[in-house]
């Protein structure tokens, strides 16, 4: 965790009930149990790590809630939709049963540049992160995960690199830490799977 006065702690307002979004949940489901069978969400000394979103209006996306990565299939209540975010105060407001991921604001980053990303995958794989590292645009390595920081320099990485048209980054401070986007789930997981067979990873 970094300690300095950067780091503001991620605060989620959990606003109980049903995430209604059935049809995008298996969809979604379909995909993250692929990802999980690769190792690239999972588990790892008892916590959970991976997690995938997808656009619900403007403001707002499904993800995947904190902890599930190691679970091979989520239901619907290990979904929760993120209604609203606050990058300055490191807050979202959500709806379900489960707190959002305190990775949500990594992904709002992604979202803030384009409506037309329509989903956000984010993995952990400790020889894919190595190989892609130097090759893709990468966030800087003193920005950790969960920081208000990390989103910003997500936001700005969209104006300084070729980030728009890889639709992949490399989190040089977030050990393993890789993220994809594209319009739609599918095409989010394809950019992340083109990559990872194009490194040789499998
Ligand atoms: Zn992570």
């Amino acid at each position: 965790m970094k300690i300095n006065d950067a780091y503001i702690k991620f605060d989620c307002t959990l606003i109980e009930g049903i995430a209604t979004f059935y049809d995008s949940i298996k969809e979604m489901n379909k995909i993250r149990t692929e990802l999980f069978d690769l190792g690239l969400i999972g588990i790892s000394g008892g916590i959970g790590y991976g997690n995938i979103s997808i656009r619900t209006s403007n403001d707002s996306f499904l993800i995947s809630g904190t902890q599930t990565g190691g679970k091979r299939i989520l239901d619907t209540r290990d979904y929760v939709e993120v209604l609203s975010y606050n990058f300055g105060e490191n807050s979202v407001i959500c709806k379900g049963f489960v707190n959002a991921s305190s990775e949500s604001l990594t992904h709002a980053a992604v979202y803030e540049y384009n409506e037309n990303i329509g989903a956000v995958i984010h993995v952990h794989h400790q020889s894919f992160w190595e190989k892609i590292l130097n090759k893709v645009p990468a966030t800087d390595i003193d920005n950790e995960f969960g920081t208000v920081d990390l989103a910003l320099n997500i936001i700005k990485l969209f104006e300084t690199s070729d980030l728009a048209e890889t639709r992949i980054i490399a989190m040089a401070g977030h050990s393993s830490g890789i993220i994809s986007f594209g319009e739609d789930i599918s095409s989010a997981r394809d950019v992340l799977l083109e990559y990872y067979h194009k490194f040789g990873i499998s």
